[in-house]
């Protein structure tokens, strides 16, 4: 399968290629250039068939190219090693994507590019470096993908006292192959430097370096597994059913509407953002207009400008002859989330998490439009316990840090200047 750039569809490049650059060469993003759905007797038989060959069969036609049968099941089973549980709440389904090592869905899209690599990388005398600035989470999520992962060494930069204490252990306290930059600048600093050191030819030309940011093919399509391994669990084919998807950049809505071409039976979408709401004005009028960004409980969904905007539309019209289905969206406050929380937790012993509760809270104003969707599944993106303290207090309760896996000393960490010769200077120290 090849994959072109959504501002060139006549340039093409190998799936191989489109993970190592990330970014098309031309500034868009990539798409496969071909998607079918999968057959009607492997969406027939789906109830028979294991996680790790829903998987399989979903994921070989885009990144199969390259890979022998062994080196691709590696990939395969390590994904499968985050599960997808489906609970009942209510009248609703929530698909908790968050049982991965940081405890947010971005884990699993992390686990799939890591595992590619690592496979590419086995037939590679030279390291790869992967270079990420973080403002907390995506750091997390890539070390723990990357950890152990032979031939790969990642650089993760993040702003010195300007994240959380649990996401400074999950970036700092692995050690090994993962070297943390604690960096006395902002997140943009963070992100000059990185930028500024894939832009210079003398550092390319003695290390190979490749970003592992969110709108990687190898980080976004993965993300469409979630969809089809939850909707499994609750039903069986031709139902339909509606999902209901908290929205940030619109890489996980992206690979849901991903998902629907290749097959999978949609009732209807409905997309949640915080008080961010430009996709939202995007749905209601075509297009949206800048607006200063707000910081919300849902942090993680605090985007001005989605950047998978362009992968929404063009699975969204007839480039495939699919026919997608409606897809509305609702713009939840910060007291919606919080009264949302609350009730949940009161009515059913629930805890949604800020980012979930979006979700929870639009399908509520979803009803009361006497909208009547099929049955439908909340895309859970975080556990509540990553949020620790604004739960207990929210609800009043005095839970502890979550002991996640990587809960270790951090003090892994090298402290670095904004200062871009000493990045360089840093980087060229692991010229083989
Ligand atoms: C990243 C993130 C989101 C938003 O996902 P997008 O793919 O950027 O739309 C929602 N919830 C949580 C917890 C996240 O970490």
């Amino acid at each position: 399968m090849l994959y072109y750039s959504t501002r060139n569809s006549r340039k093409k490049v190998s799936v191989r290629m489109a993970v190592e650059l990330g970014l098309a060469t031309d500034g868009g993003l990539f798409i496969p250039e071909e998607l079918r759905p999968l057959s009607t007797p492997f969406w027939e038989s789906l109830h028979t068939y294991s996680y790790p060959d829903i998987v399989w069969n979903m994921m070989y036609p885009f990144f199969g190219d390259g890979l022998s049968a062994a080196s691709f099941q590696r990939v395969v089973d390590r994904v499968c090693t985050i599960p997808i549980h489906l609970v009942a709440v209510e009248d609703r389904w929530i698909a908790e994507l968050f049982h991965g090592p940081t405890l947010a869905f971005k884990d699993i899209g992390a686990s799939w590019m890591a595992g590619l690599l690592g496979e590419y990388q086995q037939h590679e005398d030279q390291e790869l470096h992967i270079l990420v600035a973080t403002s907390g989470d995506t750091g997390g999520a890539v070390a723990a993908a990357f950890h152990q992962v032979d031939g790969i060494r990642v650089h993760i930069l993040y702003p010195k006292g300007k994240v959380s204490e649990l996401q400074e252990r999950q970036i700092a306290g692995l050690g090994g192959n993962i070297q943390s930059l604690a960096i006395d600048g902002t997140f943009d600093d963070c992100q000059t430097l990185v930028k500024k050191a894939f832009l210079d030819p003398a550092l390319r030309q003695v290390l190979r370096m490749t970003s592992a940011n969110s709108i990687n093919v190898a980080r976004w399509i993965p993300q469409s597994i979630s969809y089809i391994e939850s909707y499994r669990q609750c039903t069986h084919y031709p139902e339909k059913r509606s999902f209901v998807v908290p929205c940030g950049n619109l890489g996980n809505l992206s690979a849901g509407l991903f998902a629907e071409a290749l097959g999978l039976p949609i009732g209807s979408w409905v997309a949640s953002t915080n008080e961010n709401d430009s996709f939202v004005q995007f749905l209601h009028h075509g297009h949206s207009e800048s607006k200063p960004l707000v910081s919300t409980l849902a942090h993680a969904m605090d985007v001005g400008n989605p950047n998978n905007l362009d992968r929404v539309s063009i699975l969204q019209c007839s480039t495939w002859n699919i026919s997608p289905k409606p897809m509305r969206g609702y713009c939840i406050s910060d007291s919606d989330i919080q009264n949302c929380i609350q009730t949940v937790y009161n009515n059913h012993g629930y805890i949604l998490d800020p980012h979930t509760a979006t979700a929870w809270s639009a399908l509520d104003m979803d009803h009361k439009m006497n909208l009547h969707p099929h049955q439908t599944i909340l895309m859970a993106t975080a556990h509540p316990s990553k949020f620790i303290e604004l739960m207990n207090r929210i609800l009043g309760l005095s839970g502890n840090t979550p002991h996640a896996k990587q809960s270790g000393p951090y003090n892994h960490h090298q402290l670095l200047p904004q200062n871009y010769p000493m990045f360089k200077d840093y980087l060229l120290s692991w010229r083989q």
